[in-house]
Parts: structure tokens; C-alpha cells; sequence
């Protein structure tokens, strides 16, 4: 708190001495920990940070300690360079320390509010990861799962789908029938493309394109539904329309990310010529953000991600917004299984939830992780009932799992210009 008033101060009063700083202090309206019902008042003395390394990138954890001996967990986006996401979580710390954990709505305007311009996707990953274990601290100091302080449940299990692999047709529809196989999926995402496609001629990528769904297609049958993700690579409205209409008659689930999210009248215009539903949302954040896009109906299904979008109630603000305008909640989620049980307790709660992108725990490093990750059964997972989030990290594991310098690597055209990833 000491920092925080100081900070407070020389913003106030430019740059006096530190000595005098705190005697200066105008009286902080700061709300007090306090008891709430029958509990007694909680206050934060510690946040610490995990970043390690998993396969390709890193996975970033937080840890919220508390004088009342109940901890907290949380996971922030992997957005690289995740270095600047835990430097952001450090400073927020000291906003943080002495604080009730279980005013999270408070907190998250202290975070939100005092950072004064909007933040990017650095500062609102690190808010969604210490907003994730403010409600696992407030769910275990209640002695209830984080879904049942969020409406309850509305569902007995949570529908999840895997992405498949393979550049080839063929391949494509190989490992789309090796995951409904082996843990009963009822749908799969993948990606329309095969690799080099950013150097390939329009009409090779469109028909490629049709060649894929085509062969998934075949090979799931007519009752797995297929997402399709173009993960924002076209830039221009026609080839996002040229490939909805070549897949169009294998009726995707969903076409997602069909151009780049920064122009909420393209990915209208989009939509209103399309015939397959739209889906976009993990590169956006918070309610204001996701306003413009639910507003104009310029989407179907919305996907914000709950390590990135400013956390669980913002999500859930997200998809209140989204229900008013008849609209679903599918979220991104390729972080580790922490972020998966944060979802499911999500998706427990909120009526308008479709379905969560999901990976089996069952191999490194994904295994690894919590004590009990959520294991897909039959193309659902179960919804935990314990108490907070219902799972611990498992930090034994981590240690020897380095974090690495992840950054994202470019890609190229054909005329040596950067394409989008
Ligand atoms: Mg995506």
C-alpha cells in the first residue's frame, strides 16, 4: 500500500520527495477488508507469477496469497512477449496488497480504471489472470464452486471440440477421425489452409479450401459439426466470401475470424452475404470492445477468451450482451487445462454458452499442470464441484519446464510482404 500511495501522490502532486509523501496523503477512499456474512475479512499479502514453458509457448499462472491461509490461482493469455504480462501483474501487486479479494468487481475497476487508457492486450491478459484467482479465493472462502456464486448451474456437462491437424485433404480427415474416435468429440475445428498458403494464388487457396471440408466432411459424416477457422489471415471481404461459398455445402458449424477484427462494418458486410455463421472474438477484449461488434450483428457466435478478455465476469458480461442480441458464446481457449476448468465454470453457469475449444489432457504438457485436469468423456466434461475452481497447480511440475522468449514468428507473400498470421 505504501507504493500505491506513493504512486497516488506524485501523480497528484508531481514529483515530491517520497519522505513526504506518504504524510501528505489525502485520505484514500480505498475500500477496507472487511467481514462478509458469517466470514471473516480477507486481505491480500502476496501475488506471485508462474511462466513456463509448454511445447511451442509458454503458459503464465498467478497465485494470490491471503492472511486468511486460502490461496488463489488464475491463468493470464500467452500473448509473447508474456515477459511485459508479468511485469504488469508485479505492478498491479502493489495496487493490490492489504486488499479484499472477494470485492472482485472493485478490484477489477481498481486494475481497469486507474490504468486509464484502455489497455491492450498485455494489461487486460494480466486483469483476467488475477481476476481468475480473486473468484477462486472468493469460491474456497465460501465454501462454494465459482459457478454457484455466478448464477448456479444451468448445465450438467460442458460440450468442448479439439482442432485436428494435417496439411493434405487426407490428412486433414485422418486426424479428424483419429479425435471422434478416441475421446467421442461431436465436433472438431479446423483450418482451411495448408501451409504456404499466404504465397498461393486466390483461387489455389479457395479450392484448396473446398478440397479440406470436403474430405472432413466425408470422413466424420453429416452429424459432427465442423468449425472452420481462417484465424484472421484475409485481409479482404471477397476472399473471406470467395471460401465461405466454396464450403458453404458442407455446412460448417461455424466460419471463424473470416478477416481480421479491426473493422466492425467489413465483418458486417461479411455477414450479410454469408451463408454459414460467423464467429469472431479472441483478439478482442472487455465489454466495450465486443459492444461494437454484438451491436452491429456482425456475428453469430462470439469467442472472447477468459485469460485475455478481462476475466470470468467480463465474460460474462460479454455473453449477457451477446444473449440480448440472440447470439452465442463459444470461447477461445487453447491455454493450458487451468484456463479450461475456468471456462467450464463458465459455460456451467450462462445459458447462451454453444460450446468450448478444448485439448485432452492426456500427454505432456498439457497432463502436467493441475491435479485434476478435466478429462473430455464422450465429447463433454463434467462440471467440478469442489470448492473455488475445484483444482490446484501442480508447481512440482513446473520446475522443470523452462519458460522460453516466445515471441510470434511472421510469415510471408509471395513478393516478400508480411502476411497476417
Ligand atoms: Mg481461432
Amino acid at each position: 500500500m505504501k507504493d500505491l500511495k506513493r504512486r497516488h501522490f506524485l501523480q497528484q502532486a508531481g514529483a515530491a520527495p517520497a519522505a513526504s509523501a506518504a504524510a501528505a496523503l489525502p485520505a484514500m477512499a480505498m475500500q477496507a477488508a472487511a467481514p462478509m456474512g458469517t466470514k471473516p475479512a480477507i486481505k491480500i499479502t502476496d501475488i506471485k507469477t508462474f511462466l513456463i514453458g509448454a511445447g511451442s509457448r509458454n503458459w503464465l499462472y498467478v497465485k494470490i496469497y491471503t492472511d486468511q491461509g486460502i490461496h488463489g490461482i488464475g491463468e493470464a493469455y500467452s500473448c509473447g512477449p508474456d515477459e511485459a504480462t508479468v511485469k504488469v501483474i508485479e505492478d498491479f501487486k502493489l495496487w493490490l496488497i492489504g486488499q479484499d479479494p472477494r470485492n472482485v468487481q472493485y478490484l477489477f475497476d481498481l486494475m481497469y480504471n486507474t490504468t486509464r487508457f484502455p489497455g491492450g492486450l498485455i494489461v487486460n491478459a494480466a486483469i483476467s489472470g488475477i481476476e481468475h484467482a480473486l473468484w477462486d479465493i472468493t469460491g474456497k472462502a465460501a465454501g462454494l464452486p465459482v459457478w454457484a456464486l455466478l448464477g448456479g448451474k444451468v448445465r450438467n456437462k460442458v460440450r468442448v471440440y479439439q482442432s485436428i491437424g494435417g496439411n493434405s485433404p487426407q490428412a486433414a480427415a485422418d486426424s479428424a477421425k483419429a479425435l471422434v474416435e478416441k475421446y467421442g468429440y461431436t465436433a472438431v475445428k479446423m483450418a482451411p489452409h495448408q501451409n504456404g498458403d499466404g504465397a498461393m494464388a486466390y483461387n489455389m487457396v479457395t479450392r484448396i479450401a473446398g478440397q479440406r471440408v470436403k474430405a472432413v466432411r466425408e470422413m466424420v459424416g453429416p452429424d459432427v459439426d465442423i468449425a472452420v477457422d481462417i484465424h484472421a489471415r484475409l485481409f479482404e471481404v471477397q476472399r473471406a466470401l470467395r471460401i465461405a461459398r466454396e464450403i458453404e455445402e458442407y455446412y460448417p458449424f461455424w466460419l471463424e475470424e473470416p478477416i481480421r477484427c479491426e473493422n466492425v462494418d467489413a465483418m458486417k458486410k461479411l455477414a450479410d452475404h454469408v451463408n454459414i455463421p460467423l464467429a469472431s472474438g479472441e483478439a478482442n477484449y472487455t465489454k466495450y470492445e465486443f459492444r461494437d461488434l454484438i451491436n452491429a450483428q456482425a456475428l453469430d457466435i462470439v469467442q472472447p477468451d477468459i485469460c485475455l478478455c478481462g476475466g470470468i465476469l467480463e465474460l460474462k458480461k460479454i455473453a449477457a450482451m451477446a444473449e440480448a442480441q440472440y447470439m452465442m458464446v463459444a470461447p477461445h481457449n487453447p491455454m493450458s487445462p487451468l484456463a479450461t476448468v475456468i471456462n467450464v465454470h463458465f459455460a456451467a453457469s450462462t445459458s447462451n454458452f454453444l460450446i468450448l475449444e478444448y485439448h485432452a489432457p492426456d500427454a505432456a504438457p498439457y497432463k502436467d499442470i493441475v491435479n485434476e485436469p478435466l478429462m473430455v468423456k464422450q465429447g463433454y466434461v463434467d462440471v467440478p464441484t469442489k470448492p473455488g475452481w475445484g483444482v490446484e497447480l501442480n508447481e512440482e511440475a513446473f520446475r522443470t519446464m523452462p519458460a522460453k522468449a516466445w515471441r510470434r514468428a511472421p510469415s510471408f507473400r509471395a513478393d516478400g510482404s508480411v502476411a497476417f498470421i
